[in-house]
């Protein structure tokens, strides 16, 4: 919960919940999650009463959206370190260190301590972004309410094709006027083009923006000691789409990774890949620090390369310095939130 936060896409977090259900980045195989391994390495330490050392206990917190809500308005506030949230609301990120939809939450709670907050007269003055990597129980739940309120984006996290197909498809079912992504941490291509809901309705529209269904694309690298590389097409593949369908494009972090050479070209414009064996890739590739990533996904370092792969060449730093320009731009596309139809 924080009145102010350092991630660049909202002014304040909230969590009504603490503890999740897991997803492909905190399961049996998996620990990466920040969530986790914040709350099982701290906060159930400094506060056992509301956080558990086992990260698969979801609690509900009584009382914690009304706080945000009582937070005071920040139309027509300078936000320096965020300049591009000047003239928003305040923009509530709910649920950054677990999922708020998370089975033993129940619809009872959501409906009165979540809903009631959003809907409150206080409430009303802010713009709550509901990220959740259950879009599918979000939408039944936003049928009960009869659709959620204009101040509201309903949101879920991509990581590759896969959950793109699945989860953004589920998430075009959510009645409401605004859908976001978070595309992070980014770990394969994905392609928002081809998804559709079962009516048929595509993510982005080619042709006629006011057709598009997803109205804001996040995007970033992972960060942590476990964290891997982002392939940098990948991050390029959904600026490309964003900017050919008209949908506000930010680029919140490479993460542990960056490019080395991104500005390297060819002659007609493309992105350079390195040979592992050319004098170039022998030169950049740094052993301790570096590692080359195929159109996969897969890495490679300096010992197990085979000699005539190409990929992009990666360099790891803390995710401070791999910084959030893409191709020396700083993307920070944000939604209108206000004063769009539905
Ligand atoms: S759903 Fe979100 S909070 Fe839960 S384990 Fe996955 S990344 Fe962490």
């Amino acid at each position: 919960m924080g009145k102010d936060t350092k991630i660049e896409w909202c002014d304040s977090t909230v969590n009504g919940t603490s503890g999740c259900d897991g997803c492909e980045l905190w399961n049996a195989q998996a620990r990466t999650c920040y969530a986790g391994q914040l709350q099982t390495n701290r906060l159930s330490k400094s506060l056992p009463r509301l956080y558990s050392s086992d990260f698969s206990q979801v609690q509900m917190i009584p009382g914690r959206y009304a706080q945000a809500a009582s937070w005071s308005d920040l139309r027509g506030t300078e936000r320096p370190e965020k300049p591009w949230l000047n003239g928003k609301p305040r923009t509530i990120f709910v649920g950054d260190l677990g999922d708020t939809f998370s089975r033993a939450v129940t619809d009872e709670f959501l409906t009165r301590e979540l809903l009631g907050a959003i809907t409150s007269k206080q409430g009303k003055r802010h713009f709550w972004m509901l990220l959740t990597k259950r879009p599918k129980r979000l939408a039944e739940l936003a049928k009960k309410w009869g659709g959620l309120p204009d101040n509201v984006m309903a949101m879920t996290t991509v990581t590759d094709q896969q959950s793109a197909d699945k989860r953004v498809a589920e998430l075009l079912q959510v009645p409401c006027h605004w859908r976001g992504l978070s595309c992070e941490p980014l770990l394969g291509p994905v392609e928002l083009r081809t998804v559709n809901d079962a009516r048929g309705n595509h993510a982005l529209s080619l042709k006629n923006p006011s057709a598009n269904k997803i109205h804001w694309v996040i995007c970033g690298g992972e960060s942590g000691k476990d964290a891997r590389p982002m392939h940098p097409d990948w991050a390029r593949s959904l600026r490309d789409q964003c900017k050919t369908a008209k949908v506000p494009f930010l680029f919140k972090q490479w993460g542990e990774w960056s490019e080395v050479d991104p500005e390297a070209r060819t002659e007609d414009g493309q992105h350079v890949s390195i040979i592992a064996d050319s004098q170039k890739g022998k030169s950049l590739f740094r052993p301790l620090t570096d590692c080359l990533v195929s159109a996969d996904g897969r890495t490679w370092s300096r010992e197990s390369l085979p000699s005539d792969l190409s990929g992009r060449l990666m360099r790891r730093a803390h995710k401070a310095i791999s910084g959030r320009l893409l191709d020396g731009i700083e993307h920070n596309g944000y939604p209108l939130t206000e004063g769009r139809d539905a």
